[in-house]
């Protein structure tokens, strides 16, 4: 754990310093909620329609700086070209979606006995939104744009070491009229920058994502000062495929090779029917040795590197030199890189088959029948994600509906949509983000009850 006062952000596809940026002490985050709490109210008072108008313009910002956005995460993040210009879309998309909610954030009129019953559904206040590496634009996006709409601040940290489209973002939020202070980026450390967040008690809620043991933790602070949280934490997602299924698509590298394996729903339980397996293990060694991995800014690139040294021996340790295992190719010299890799010879119990390794590496495990299928998807402390591969469609809802996770296709490797919640099961984390609910979850549901009671004019 380092606490220097300068964070220095890293290409991992090369290892060159891409900038130096100063690291947030608490004593910053406390003046940066003060001056939240001034914006907020302001916010709050907008009309909805203006504060609508304000968000698309935000939107339409982004729009028009979306290639050098995109550019951006691709040299900080190492995320491919193709990738990133989806992330900045997404970011821009999920603006106007909630945009869109603003003026339909409705309060309900309930029947009651003498008298008027409404809802209201209050902004929540200084939102604390703190951010991960692997998809720093979606995820400080998922988090924060929703807030704002539902008349909230947001002080956003993002990840020691992808500080970069955050801050651009803020940037681009001035230049498109919000107000000043409504959405303030302070990259810092963890320890000190994100616990002081958690800590503050003019924070109204935290959202997280990142790893269970840090969600863990914070979820702990949280609780002293009886603090909402929404916790969007780790995953090993399985990927269940009958022999019935289209294989070639099923068994899709890029369902656990995407963003070189750094996603929470990243299928890397492989779970095949059993009759289909040897097809399957020859299949997949084609898919991975036809991988493209290299310069993520190439438009040719499929995979790029890994987002730290950190993160290539901890994705290192899961492959010990010798083990089973199905490899692609990876570059040599600077950069974080690690071939795709599918190991063969794995328990279901094992480590690799347990643990969110955060790499291209799955494990290809076998299963009898439907039954078999479940009990496997259901054998982690995980609930993330994963997908169903038959053209049974009643095997298919059967076993959508066994499978203990918050989001599941069938014969489709998608998780993320800004239209649809997004959340874990178990040890994956707590609430929901985007979805037609997502404005709601920033806001306190207030109830007034008028009487009409009275003397009889
Ligand atoms: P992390 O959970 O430590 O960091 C995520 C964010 O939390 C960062 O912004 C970090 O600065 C902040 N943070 C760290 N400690 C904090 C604290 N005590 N209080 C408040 N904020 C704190 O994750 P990591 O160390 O960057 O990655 C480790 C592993 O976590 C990865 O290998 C992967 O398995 C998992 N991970 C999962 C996701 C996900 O989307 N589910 C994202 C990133 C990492």
């Amino acid at each position: 754990m380092s606490d220097s006062d300068e964070l220095k952000v890293l290409n991992p596809a090369t290892e060159e310093v891409l900038a130096t940026v100063p690291a947030a002490t608490a004593e910053d985050v406390d003046a940066a909620v003060v001056r939240a709490v001034r914006a907020q109210s302001g916010w709050a008072a907008l009309a909805p329609a203006d504060r609508a108008r304000l968000l698309r313009r935000f939107a339409d910002t982004v729009d028009a700086h979306l290639e050098e956005l995109a550019r951006l995460e691709v040299r900080e993040a190492g995320h491919t070209l193709g990738n990133a210009r989806w992330e900045a879309g997404n970011a821009r998309d999920l603006l106007e979606y909630a945009a869109g909610g603003i003026e339909r954030l409705l309060g309900r009129q309930i029947p009651v006995p003498g008298g008027w019953n409404v809802t209201f559904q209050e902004p929540l206040g200084v939102v604390g939104v703190i951010a991960p590496w692997n998809f720093p634009m979606p995820i400080a996006a998922w988090g924060s744009f929703p807030a704002l709409a539902a008349g909230s601040a947001v002080v956003l940290k993002p990840a020691e070491t992808t500080p970069l489209t955050a801050l651009r973002l803020a940037e681009l939020a001035l230049t498109a009229g919000l107000p000043e202070h409504l959405f303030q980026v302070l990259p810092g450390h963890g320890h000190i920058a994100g616990r002081a967040l958690v800590d503050h008690p003019d924070v109204a809620k935290i959202v997280f994502t990142g790893s269970t043991r840090t969600g863990r933790e914070i979820m702990e602070r949280c609780a002293r000062l009886v603090k909402p949280v929404t916790l969007e934490l780790g995953g090993k997602s399985p990927n269940v495929v009958f022999a019935d299924a289209d294989l070639k698509t099923a068994l899709d590298p890029f369902s656990f090779l995407d963003n070189a394996g750094q996603d929470c729903c990243a299928r890397t339980r492989v779970l095949v029917q059993e009759a289909a397996l040897d097809e399957a293990r020859d299949f997949l060694a084609d898919a991975l040795a036809a991988v493209v991995v290299g310069d993520p800014a190439d438009e040719k690139t499929q995979m790029g590197p890994l987002i730290s040294a950190a993160q290539r021996e901890r994705v290192r340790s899961y492959v010990p030199d010798g083990a089973p295992a199905l490899r692609g190719s990876a570059p040599d010299g600077p950069g974080f890189w690690f071939p795709p890799t599918v190991l063969v010879g794995e328990r279901h119990d094992s480590p690799a088959a347990r643990e969110e390794i955060f790499g291209p590496v799955a494990v290809l495990l076998p299963f009898t029948d439907e039954r078999d299928a479940i009990r496997l998807a259901n054998d982690t402390p995980y609930g993330l994600s994963g997908s169903v591969w038959t053209r049974d469609l009643g095997r298919a809802l059967r076993v959508s509906g066994g499978v203990r996770a918050g989001n599941l296709s069938v014969n489709s490797h998608s998780s993320v949509r800004y239209w649809t919640p997004f959340g874990g099961y178990k040890q994956s984390g707590l609430g929901r983000e985007l979805g037609p609910d997502a404005l709601t979850a920033f806001t306190e549901t207030k109830n007034v009850f008028i009487s009409t009671e009275g003397p009889v004019q």
